[in-house]
């Protein structure tokens, strides 16, 4: 059979994660990434369930625990840095909202690119100008100039994906929830320690400072928001409305704003899911969040773009006819994605209570959350359901 050529595009976790399966099977793989040069750090995922058994079989878990954050749990502190409520890393057998296989996201998209770069190309700096599909072969003019044809396209490209959005218009459907969070790293300060320490403050807001494996410290802040166009303002400008949103408040928020200044890594996004009602259309295919986005609340991002990663590979891998593939993929898929999904819209509310009272309700219900029948109860909240699809083996050689 003719060797197959494939474009991948977007070099964070599902990109390498499905380009190092093609090439697995003996295909070609070219993945090209926006940005100029590959990024290190980012903010700490979680990889579950499902997730984790396809970085067993992509012979990873080790690496990753080598680079793990270290993060043993999360407290739940108030203006007198108290803990207030806690839930260690094996609360919910290494399942709960801290997974015991947890890392920095650039450090986990290196260590799959490192695992794939002998059989895989990478070009940074490149995205895709414009795309045609004929049918029998897609014909794509690249930003910096070239042009080339491939089999198939595979994009995963994130939340934002410019090439899908060319490619299935306005079948994009986005869910928002509300929600706008801040992430950035400020210099480890000597209350940082192995936990994640959350505060809330009246008025839903939510400051959290988490410890990495690379000595500083990752901030999160979020307020909740219908969309409303902070995404889109400059840098500075962003930092102000962080300061005068949060300027208020006590605890350590006044260390955290003055660090904003010099933060090499601000980035501010409004929390939503991808919905679409397919995800190919002709010879161009979407994996990861670029196709079904289901947020940082849901935890399940890096697993969901693990396992579709893994099944799209392997089911073009199986077919002779790619419609066919695609369509096996999205059927193994889609009710995993369906249950990963399935945030209610409330979610944010409940993290981040609005009054004082409804505070320390949460810190109540959370120190019962490793109690027995509580541990229960709570558990679809606090643990999700990480292994709710059956991977198929495939046949790959080593
Ligand atoms: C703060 C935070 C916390 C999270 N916590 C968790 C968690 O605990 N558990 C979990 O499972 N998931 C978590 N997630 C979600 C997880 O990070 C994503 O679901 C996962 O990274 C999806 O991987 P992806 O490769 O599909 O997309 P992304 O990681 O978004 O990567 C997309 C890549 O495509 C590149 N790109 C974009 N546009 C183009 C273009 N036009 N051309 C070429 N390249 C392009 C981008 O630069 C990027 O490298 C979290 C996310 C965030 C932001």
């Amino acid at each position: 059979m003719k060797k197959r050529k494939i474009l991948v595009t977007g070099a964070s976790i599902a990109g390498p994660a499905v380009a190092y399966w093609l090439a697995r099977q003996g295909m070609e793989v070219v993945v090209i990434e926006r940005a100029p040069e590959f990024r290190d750090g980012g903010q700490t995922i979680d990889v579950r369930g499902a997730g984790r058994t396809v970085v067993q079989r992509m012979g990873l878990e080790e690496a990753i625990r080598a680079n793990d954050t270290g993060e043993d749990g999360i407290a739940f502190v108030d203006e007198n840095n108290e803990t207030r409520a806690e839930i260690g890393v094996d609360a919910y057998a290494g399942e709960g909202p801290i997974a015991e296989l947890e890392i920095l996201r650039g450090e986990f998209g290196r260590l799959l690119i490192e695992h794939s770069q002998d059989k895989v190309t990478y070009r940074f700096g490149d995205s895709i100008e414009a795309i045609e599909d004929d049918g029998r072969q897609v014909h794509v003019r690249f930003a910096q100039g070239s042009t080339e044809t491939f089999d198939w396209v595979i994009a995963a490209e994130g939340i934002g994906s410019h090439s899908r959005n060319i490619v299935f218009g306005d079948e994009v459907k986005r869910r928002n929830l509300d929600l706008y969070t801040a992430y950035f790293t400020l210099p480890r300060g000597p209350t940082d320690g192995n936990v994640m320490r959350w505060f809330n403050a009246p008025g839903g807001l939510c400051v959290c400072l988490r410890p990495d494996n690379l000595g500083t410290t990752r901030a999160l802040m979020s307020f909740q928001q219908p969309p409303s166009g902070y995404e889109k303002l400059s840098l500075d400008e962003q930092k102000a409305m962080l300061k005068e949103k949060f300027g208020h408040l006590g605890w350590e928020v006044p260390r955290v704003l003055s660090a904003l200044d010099d933060t090499p890594d601000l980035y501010l996004e409004s929390i939503g899911q991808v919905k679409m009602d397919r995800w190919s259309k002709g010879r161009v295919v979407l994996v990861g969040d670029a196709a079904y986005c289901a947020s940082p609340i849901s935890g399940m991002g890096t697993s969901l773009a693990l396992c579709g990663a893994y099944v799209l590979a392997g089911e073009l891998g199986r077919h002779a006819d790619h419609a066919d593939a695609f369509a096996a993929y999205e059927k193994i898929m889609r009710p995993f994605v369906d249950q990963a999904q399935s945030v209610p819209k409330f979610a944010p509310r409940l993290a981040s209570p609005h009054s004082r009272i409804g505070i320390s309700i949460g810190y109540a219900v959370l120190r019962m959350a490793s109690a027995p029948g509580f541990k229960t109860l709570l558990k679809p909240l606090l643990s999700p359901k990480a292994d709710a699809i059956e991977l198929p083996h495939y046949q790959m050689p080593d």
